[in-house]
């Protein structure tokens, strides 16, 4: 399945959600601009350098789109393994590795296991962010994920479930976005919960992913879309308290 070099839905997202209000999708607008004008001095003064820093971003408006040359690898999970290869830049599989520990924790406090997959909607793809025609996507550049969830094998024979934890949830089982991250009962408000602490722990570590886009980003009700761009921006709860 070749959904890797797939357009896939990021900062461009063509699919609106239809929860997003007009007034909403300015300020996120406005935030975006504003982040990507003080992208220059966040690299230089906030962060640590990373490779790709330097690679500029700006693209013709139209016409066919030259994408810039950068290593790329095939990668399928350090800690969790990719239901899907991963076609990414070399430097950002380090970043990967981390955000997968990351979810392997809370997984082992809420279910008492890792994940035994994580599912993917793409990363490597030569694209503009449609919403922003002059600028390449960080996909373009294979620094980027669209992350949908995880999924979970039995649990093993010889370990207690952590306490409280429903016996059903000892079997195989799915956690998606898409499904889940709204979830107020039963099963479902526990992975709910799940999806909620990974994404707060992963904007939490700053030394992994720069931009963090959710639910309540417009166009990423189905997924977390995670990069290392030049710039921060993070919108992912629709309550910012959350
Ligand atoms: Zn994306």
């Amino acid at each position: 399945m070749g959904f890797t070099n797939a357009p896939a839905p990021g900062l461009h997202a063509s699919v609106p959600d239809p929860r997003t209000t007009t007034r909403r999708r300015l300020l996120a607008l406005a935030a975006t601009t504003a982040a990507i004008a003080a992208a220059p001095r966040l690299a230089a003064a906030a962060e640590p350098h990373y490779p790709l820093d330097d690679i500029s971003r700006r693209v013709p408006r139209r016409g066919p789109l030259r994408c810039p040359d950068v290593e790329l690898v095939n990668y399928r999970g350090k800690h969790i393994r990719y239901t899907g290869l991963a076609r990414v830049f070399v430097g950002f599989v380090e970043r990967l590795a981390a955000m997968e520990q990351v979810a392997a924790a809370v997984a082992v406090e809420i279910y008492g296991r890792p994940p035994s997959r994580l599912q993917h909607m793409g990363t490597y793809a030569c694209r503009r962010i449609s919403a922003y025609p002059t600028w390449l996507s960080e996909h373009a550049l294979g620094n980027a994920i669209d992350l949908e969830g995880f999924n979970f094998a039995r649990a093993p024979r010889d370990k207690p479930l952590p306490e409280g934890l429903p016996k059903a949830l000892g079997g195989p089982f799915s956690i998606r976005l898409a499904r889940h991250w709204k979830s107020k009962q039963g099963y479902a408000a526990l992975h709910a919960r799940f999806l909620r602490t990974f994404a707060r722990r992963l904007i939490g570590r700053k030394d992994i992913f720069r931009v963090l886009l959710g639910p309540s980003y417009a166009g990423h009700h189905n997924h977390f879309h995670l990069d290392v761009a030049p710039w921060r921006i993070v919108d992912v709860f629709e309550d910012q308290t959350a």
